[in-house]
């Protein structure tokens, strides 16, 4: 941590405390060169684990991919948007509680299809037909949109 005054890299913490939130460390530091003292916040950072894909590439996690192919599985489907968003954070919380720097794609896939099991007997079958035979998530969302054709032109597509 570099002296905000001076540029000097030698400083020393004289105080360390957590934020009333719990997710926030302040710390008081003191420049060895200077004297000055200034304040730094560190923060949590909740990484989600990288994909590897069957074929060993790996792709950033994305959650628009996870929160979509719930959506396509379950869609014309009576599940509330809020029963979606607790599905996709349940999953992420799963990713993010494994400590994994990474997770292949198959296990992403496994989740999805245990939150569809509890939410839509149908979605589940849906899902777990179609996704089965795909790379990964985003192979069965561009299948699906195929099976589904374009929209039609000057028409929003609505669900
Ligand atoms: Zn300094």
């Amino acid at each position: 941590m570099k002296c905000p005054f001076c540029g000097n890299s030698d400083t020393q913490v004289v105080d360390s405390r957590v934020s009333e939130e719990g997710g926030t460390i302040r710390r008081r530091r003191r420049c060895l060169a200077c004297d000055k003292r200034f304040t730094t916040y560190e923060r949590v950072e909740l990484a989600m684990p990288s994909v590897v894909k069957r074929n060993g590439n790996r792709v950033e996690y994305e959650t628009g991919k996870l929160r979509a192919s719930l959506s396509l599985a379950l869609r014309k489907r009576s599940i509330s948007t809020s029963d979606v968003d607790a599905a996709v954070a349940r999953i992420e919380e799963k990713l993010l509680a494994s400590g994994m720097r990474e997770v292949p794609s198959e296990r992403i896939g496994e989740l999805v299809m245990a939150e569809l099991k509890k939410l839509d007997k149908v979605a589940y079958v849906r899902f777990a037909s179609v996704y089965k035979s795909f790379e990964d998530i985003g192979e069965f969302i561009d299948a699906i949109r195929e099976m589904q054709g374009p929209p039609a032109p000057g028409k929003l597509r609505k669900e």
